[in-house]
């Protein structure tokens, strides 16, 4: 089984040392290679996705990917920015479904910044579209609109097959889960949306046992924060899904504590953190490391065919969280702060 170790920026090495530590443990047949992603490669090679890092990540059977993202480059053009190298990895290998589970564990329903009552049990599953929308449409760019100065423009674009397909992957996680997908957009102004609503009610008509239903995107980032509890899978955009997955992860209390899985249509899986690099913490050795041991169990169970596996981790980080160690992003009183270090640790004990 090989596994590109990709750690990139801020915390992504400290964050990633932990979750390998957690992998060696588990004395699998891993054969795990590393390559510098994001403003690493940039400052190693000029390049945030350099083509060495490509190619083993193309060979490779599954990438745990850390984050990527460095102030230092905040201004520099488009193509050398480091974000730039995730977005490249997910188009290069066609990542286009993004799951994001949001799960409350018992012993933190009291760290989000909502009450217990509206949380405690929550666990939902949003499913992004990731190769699409305005993130990738052209026409895009700068341009000169005379007496009005510059002007900025995206497009935002998704076509019938790229929808169908992820609406294809909600329905059948739904299956799994609870049978409840509710299909987010903005139907009542674009004609993006017009079209995904269509073809995405259109898809739910092979899958008859799932209940469908359609929120537009300011109702659904209202109702996350109001009754979280009413969704069982939610299947977006892009753009929609980028912010309403950090809604959702800030209902479990903190964006640490949140993996995720990309996923082509044949299982093969790119595996990380919600989060980013974090740059505020970076270094100072207090940054959460779940969410990345939690996208290594991810991977263990969607692409390396080790649902056990995946579970010894699960079950470890549960009772670590239920022991009370808490890293300063969870931290509340009564329970034990640690740092990155002593939470990877206190989750090998556990294992
Ligand atoms: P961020 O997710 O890095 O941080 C947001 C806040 O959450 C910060 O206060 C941070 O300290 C905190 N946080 C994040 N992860 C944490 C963890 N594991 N433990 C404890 N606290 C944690 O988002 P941002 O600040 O908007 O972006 C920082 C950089 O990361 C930017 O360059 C951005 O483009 C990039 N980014 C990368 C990815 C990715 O690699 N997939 C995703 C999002 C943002």
């Amino acid at each position: 089984m090989r596994v590109a170790v990709l750690p990139g920026d801020g915390i992504g090495p400290e964050i990633m040392a932990q979750a390998l530590a957690v992998l060696q443990r588990l004395a699998l047949p891993l054969e795990l290679a590393e390559a510098p992603v994001g403003g690493a490669a940039v400052e190693q090679t000029g390049d945030p996705l350099p083509e060495r890092t490509l190619a083993l990540a193309r060979e490779a059977d599954a990438i745990l990917f850390g984050a990527v993202g460095d102030p230092r480059y905040d201004t520099a053009p488009r193509e050398k920015r480091p974000e730039q190298a995730i977005l490249g990895l997910r188009k290069a290998l066609g990542f286009f479904a993004n799951l994001r589970p949001a799960r409350v564990h018992d012993a933190l329903a009291d760290s989000s910044t909502l009450k217990r009552e509206v949380v405690a049990g929550l666990d939902l599953l949003i499913v992004r579209e990731l190769t699409g929308d305005i993130y990738f449409g052209e026409p895009r760019g700068v341009r000169d609109a005379g007496r009005l100065g510059r002007e900025g423009f995206d497009t935002m674009r998704y076509s019938e097959a790229e929808v169908r397909r992820i609406a294809r992957v909600a329905f059948e996680a739904a299956r799994k889960r609870r049978r409840r997908v509710c299909s987010v957009d903005k139907a009542n102004v674009l004609e993006t949306s017009r079209l995904w609503r269509e073809v995405v009610s259109d898809e739910a008509k092979r899958f008859p046992d799932i209940e469908l239903s359609h929120l537009y995107v300011d109702n659904c980032a209202m109702q996350l924060v109001r009754a979280p509890k009413q969704f069982d899978v939610i299947v977006t955009g892009n753009l929609f899904g980028d912010i309403l997955s950090d809604e959702a992860a800030m209902l479990t209390g903190s964006i640490g504590m949140l993996p995720s899985a990309s996923l082509d249509e044949r299982g093969k899986g790119l595996y990380e953190p919600i989060h980013g690099s974090a740059p505020d913490i970076a270094g100072r050795g207090v940054a959460n490391p779940l969410a990345m041991i939690l996208s290594a169990a991810m991977m263990l169970r969607h692409s390396l065919g080790q649902p056990e596996a995946a579970e010894r981790i699960e079950r470890a980080v549960a009772k670590t969280l239920a022991d009370g160690y808490r890293t300063a992003d969870l931290y509340t009183e009564g329970t034990r702060r640690v740092g990155t270090e002593e939470m990877g640790r206190a989750v090998l004990e556990r294992l």
